[in-house]
């Protein structure tokens, strides 16, 4: 939780997050869909069979969900259509399940938006 707070506060002041470097390949991951507005690649703790994180690849103030403007629509209607490509790639379009979690009571630690794609396994509901 002490994290979680931290993350929160540092996202308050706009700092850059661990998604920067990936989008900048200066760290590494493992890139499953990628065009020029969005980046997908496999979450480095994952809690499914597949699990796949989403992000745009410009910020752009969206920290998180709640951070949305009106300006923001194209960039979100893209992610969750990319999802569903993601889905298709992965071989789990039949069962999926897309989360974004938005603060620090829904356990967001990354501030930088990004949709869980998560399949490959039984889901149950509701998550926790
Ligand atoms: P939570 O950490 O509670 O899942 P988020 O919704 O903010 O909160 O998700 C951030 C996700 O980023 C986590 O699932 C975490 O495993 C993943 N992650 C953190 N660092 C990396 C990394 N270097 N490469 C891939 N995934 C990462």
């Amino acid at each position: 939780e002490a994290s979680a707070k931290a993350a929160a506060a540092s996202a308050e002041s706009g700092a850059p997050t661990i998604f920067d470097k990936i989008i900048a390949k200066e760290i590494p991951s493992t890139i499953v869909y990628e065009d020029d507005k969005v980046l997908a690649f496999r979450d480095i703790s994952p809690q499914a069979p597949v699990h796949v994180l989403l992000i745009p690849k410009l910020r752009d103030g969206l920290t998180e969900l709640g951070k949305a403007e009106s300006r923001h629509g194209e960039i979100l209607g893209h992610l969750l259509y990319v999802a569903k490509i993601v889905a298709e790639k992965e071989g789990i379009q039949d069962g999926f399940r897309v989360v974004i979690n938005n603060g620090q009571q829904a356990c967001q630690s990354v501030y930088h938006l990004h949709l869980h794609v998560l399949g490959g396994r039984q889901m149950k509901w509701p998550p926790g």
